[in-house]
């Protein structure tokens, strides 16, 4: 199911990705890094293309079209491990009151459309996550609260993203 060198997309498949954790109505939630995106528990994020938005501003206009386009760059991505965690902060030097990234992996389904920095898919959820524990932080407590997603949450003390990286590889279940 993980193996991303011959993807089976009729099945889910798993990649990586880095998340923002935002505060919502009840507890910490996951957010898209680049977008105000909030996945909710138990639901599927579904991909939405906002490119024609950007061009009307023009005054040009694009036929919306369903996410992943093929030539865009819309759905909600998954990446190598490498790739993914290159979002992170720095632990160390992670301003305290900064989101918190966490890193995870991620189910990606529907159409995926594969791209240079990973997948693009138009359906996607956590698989599991990765929250580094960062010293003076509230990470435990947003551990447990990520608990509301119904996917295994892990923290793990770490000084860099290359012990993120190890730590998670660690998570991988043998035949994955
Ligand atoms: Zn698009």
């Amino acid at each position: 199911m993980s193996d991303l060198a011959a993807p089976d997309y009729a099945e889910p498949l798993e990649a990586w990705r880095t998340w923002r954790v935002v505060s919502g109505p009840d507890g910490p939630r996951l957010s898209s890094l680049f977008f105000e995106e909030v996945w909710k528990p138990n639901a599927a994020v579904e991909a939405r293309c906002n490119r024609r938005s950007w061009l009307d501003r023009f005054g040009r206009f694009r036929q919306a079209h369903a996410a992943p386009g093929e030539h865009c760059e819309c759905g909600v991505y998954g990446a190598r491990i490498e790739q993914a965690a290159a979002y992170l902060w720095h632990p160390r030097i992670a301003p305290r009151r900064a989101h918190l990234h966490v890193l995870g992996r991620v189910r990606l389904w529907g159409d995926v459309v594969e791209c240079e920095r990973g997948y693009r898919a138009a359906l996607a959820y956590p698989a599991e996550l990765i929250v580094p524990a960062l010293p003076g932080g509230r990470s435990g407590e947003i551990a447990d609260g990520l608990g509301r997603y119904g996917v295994p949450v892990r923290l793990v003390e770490c000084r860099t993203r290359e012990e993120i990286v190890q730590a998670a590889r660690d998570t991988l279940r043998p035949a994955a």
